[in-house]
């Protein structure tokens, strides 16, 4: 694609160069594509791809031109031209998700034209063209993201838990969006009247100009944005997984490559728990660290091109682990059938035992702190509960734009908790307060946390502060609850695997096989349990995706039996 005259011009970064987000490529490159398609012309203003379709086609130009426009309301913009040896499309051909934007000929041109799964099938073959064209891809949407260029327009306040919530569901999912801000833009009155939108109703998700969805939960917004209409939730598949944070996503790169049919299940968004952490920094192979939602972005991409499947916002709710095939129930709906199963369903927040606690969570008590969570407090003061190594990242990232960082830790030190890296970077951090032996006693404020009151533990003392934003980061506990007794817990409520599965396990579960279960195995042979869900398990994103990959080659060897 040639930026042209015409082109709204997208400023690229560095790290996005013109000719890899729109090479061209070479004629012995496009033999290779043609023999994947079929050669064909196209009649000057014939549209190809129509903005929302779903499973659009790939197009790479041999002769004429065409151009990709963006619809905008009564108007048209127009974001790129393709012209002879380029290609069309971005990451939502990998995933089948509706396309963004029209693309037409903008002259008689003639094209190759691919479907999905040939597109797909080449990308996992042809290792050149694969470069390309997942740069190209990823570079796209990560421009298109940049600039808000997709079909949705959020109208909310900063100050609300529902705006942060979309918000951080959209980021996560990788779908780009623009945003209105009703505590900043005065000049919105017209839009609200336009839709007929109370500010009783923020926030609002308006969806390529014409649906409108008030309040939204994120499977509603999954739902309307077509997250999973490309998905066959009903096949036999080799292997189910539930849980899209590391391990999960680590299994699904792993058991698609090798050539499993997999589908991940996942109630929320890519990424799990990493996907609130703002930088990891001892995943090996990043040494100046990456953010968990970038780090999550590429997982999920990856996955996909393989050709796993991903349901967004929707959860296991049931294991039907009594019959053969097995199957995992979704939403309380349908059931899918898996012949093995692997469980990496982490682990949610502990929360802070306040009564009030609900009414401020994202209105000023945060789980994650990210990007967004820091632009929200930056120059004010915040607290960060918790001791571990998420609670002193978190300060670290905090401590460069808030005003003053109060780290309330319930212990009376960190050296037990934390890693010394990090214990040296928050001594050296003047922004940052280290408050041993501390806890939050009181929340206070209207629509958003006003103040708070911590107690001094070794003197008793109570004190209040104006503080609006404080992030709990007190450890987790596994999500097992959805299991229902199917496999083996322990007393903590982590699932038993493996050599830890004593023999009474195996009595009580009925454990079939002559022989032992393999080391990521429940008390249910082919149902393994990864990462932070599995007893006994070190809770880091390594050691998660780690154990993703290795459970994939028990699933081989399960699928033999
Ligand atoms: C703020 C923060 C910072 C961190 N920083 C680091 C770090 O720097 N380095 C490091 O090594 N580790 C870090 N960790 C720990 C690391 O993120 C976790 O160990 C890792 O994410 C565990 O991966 P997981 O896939 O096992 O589980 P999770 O990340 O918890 O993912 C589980 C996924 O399953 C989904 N799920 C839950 N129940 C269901 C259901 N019933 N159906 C479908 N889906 C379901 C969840 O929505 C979630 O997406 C951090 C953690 C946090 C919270």
């Amino acid at each position: 694609m040639a930026m042209t005259d015409k082109t709204l011009r997208i400023p690229l970064t560095l790290a996005s160069p013109a000719d890899q987000m729109f090479p061209r490529l070479t004629p012995e490159q496009i033999a290779r594509i043609a023999t994947h398609g079929h050669a064909r012309q196209v009649q000057r203003g014939e549209v190809l791809i129509e903005a929302g379709e779903r499973t659009p086609r790939f197009f790479v130009v041999t002769a004429g031109s065409l151009e990709v426009v963006r619809p905008a309301g009564p108007t048209e913009e127009l974001v790129a031209v393709c012209e002879p040896g380029m290609f069309t499309g971005e990451v939502h051909l990998l995933s089948g998700r509706r396309a963004f934007v029209q693309t037409r000929a903008s002259d008689t041109s003639e094209v190759i034209e691919i479907d999905r799964e040939q597109l797909l099938a080449l990308v996992q073959t042809d290792s050149e063209l694969s470069d390309i064209l997942m740069r190209a891809f990823i570079l796209r949407r990560v421009e298109l993201i940049a600039h808000g260029f997709g079909d949705v327009v959020l109208i909310g306040s900063s100050h609300c838990a529902g705006t942060l919530r979309i918000k951080e569901f959209l980021t996560r999912n990788g779908n780009p969006y623009s945003s209105i801000d009703l505590d900043r833009e005065a000049d919105v009155q017209d839009l609200l009247d336009r839709f007929r939108i109370s500010t009783a109703d923020v926030p609002v998700l308006i969806y390529r100009g014409a649906v409108v969805l008030r309040n939204p939960s994120n499977r509603e917004i999954a739902d309307c944005l077509g997250f999973n209409e490309a998905i066959d939730a009903v096949h036999l598949r080799d292997v189910v997984i539930v849980g899209a944070g590391p391990a999960g996503l680590a299994a699904a790169v792993y058991g698609a490559s090798e050539g499993l049919d997999v589908l991940v299940v996942e109630s929320n968004a890519p990424g799990g728990q990493a996907g609130s952490s703002s930088k990891i920094e001892n995943y090996l192979g990043f040494p100046t660290g990456i953010s968990g939602q970038e780090l999550a972005g590429r997982a999920y991409t990856q996955a996909q091109k393989f050709g796993a499947q991903v349901i967004i916002a929707k959860g296991g709710t049931q294991l039907m682990c009594d019959r053969k095939p097995y199957a995992i129930e979704i939403d309380n709906g349908p059931r899918v059938p898996a012949r093995t199963i692997i469980i990496a369903t982490g682990a949610a927040y502990r929360k802070l035992p306040l009564p009030n606690l609900s009414e401020f969570e994202g209105a000023g008590v945060y789980y994650g702190a990210t990007f967004m969570e820091a632009q929200l407090c930056s120059g004010e003061e915040v607290v960060v509960v918790g001791g571990g190594n998420a609670a002193g990242q978190a300060a670290v990232f905090l401590g460069q734009t808030a005003k003053r960082v109060h780290m309330l830790v319930r212990s009376s030190g960190l050296a037990e908790s934390m890693s010394r890296y990090l214990i040296r970077r928050l001594e050296q951090s003047p922004a940052i307060a280290i408050r041993p032996q501390t806890e939050i006693v009181a929340l206070e404020g209207g629509h958003h946390l006003e103040r708070l009151r911590w107690r001094d533990n070794q003197t008793g003392a109570i004190e209040t502060h104006d503080v609006r934003h404080v992030f709990v980061m007190t450890g987790a506990v596994p999500n097992t609850q959805w299991l229902d007794g199917c496999v083996a817990l322990d007393a903590k409520g982590f699932i038993k695997t493996g050599p830890d599965l004593s023999q009474d396990d195996l009595a009580a579960a009925h454990w079939p096989l002559g022989r032992a279960p393999h080391l990521l195995e429940t008390s249910v042979p082919g149902v393994f349990a990864v990462g932070d869900v599995r007893g006994g398990n070190i809770k880091r994103v390594a050691s998660a995706v780690g154990e993703g990959s290795i459970a994939v080659a028990f699933v081989h060897q399960a699928l033999q039996e």
